[in-house]
């Protein structure tokens, strides 16, 4: 089973993700634990060319190739060969956030995501866990933390407040795949929730 986290910036997906593979892990499952952009050695390195270094590096199109060619190298290398396995995979973001982030900026840059993704990537993820919150809430967590990928998180709460609408659009399109969680609750309520998200799909 292929399972994915999805929502904005400090929306918990990480610590969520986390929670769920020990869930997991603790009820017998092999789990593979990853995350995007990066996961795979190849897909880490673009992940460092696309979050380091000048933010105006790289043109909208170019950086939607990038996020593609290191999706299709994480897929490749190591969420198909786990699947293939037997193993959980547990991914905190995929396409859905190249949907969002770079689909969000134009009408044509969401066409370009999807092309590519129909192109190179085709597959979706069994069932996705959408966590929504406040994008104000979500951006004082985010900037709280401390780290070298800062470069993101500026978008502020406008831009936030469009990728949220848009995930919860999204997730109107995918009913069957994408399920919405409240991320506005303490952690463990939200794992909790999650987890028997997760164990009535699983059965
Ligand atoms: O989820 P994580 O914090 O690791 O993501 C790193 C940064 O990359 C985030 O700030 C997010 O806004 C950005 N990102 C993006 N486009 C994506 C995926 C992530 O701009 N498709």
């Amino acid at each position: 089973r292929f399972i994915t986290l999805e929502g904005i910036d400090g929306s918990g997906k990480s610590t969520q993700a986390r929670l769920l593979a020990e869930a997991l892990r603790g009820q017998g499952h092999v789990v593979h634990l990853t995350r995007e952009p990066g996961g795979s050695p190849g897909a880490e390195e673009i992940r460092k060319l696309l979050l380091e270094g000048d933010p105006d590096r790289w043109s909208a199109e170019t950086e939607i190739l990038l996020f593609t060619a290191a999706r299709r190298d994480h897929l490749e290398r190591v969420i198909e060969p786990a699947l293939a396995r037997g193993e959980i995979v547990i991914c905190d973001r995929f396409a859905d956030s190249t949907r969002m982030y770079q689909g969000l900026r134009s009408a044509e840059g969401r066409e370009m995501v999807d092309s590519l993704h129909d192109l190179m990537i085709k597959r979706e993820p069994d069932l996705t866990l959408l966590i929504d919150l406040d994008p104000q809430a979500g951006l004082d967590r985010a900037l709280s933390r401390k780290g070298s990928e800062e470069r993101f998180e500026s978008f502020g709460t406008d831009l936030q407040a469009r990728m949220r609408a848009g995930f919860l659009e999204l997730a109107g399109d995918f009913p069957d795949r994408i399920t919405v969680i409240d991320g506005a609750r303490a952690p463990e309520q939200v794992a909790q929730d999650i987890l028997g998200v997760v164990t009535s799909r699983l059965r």
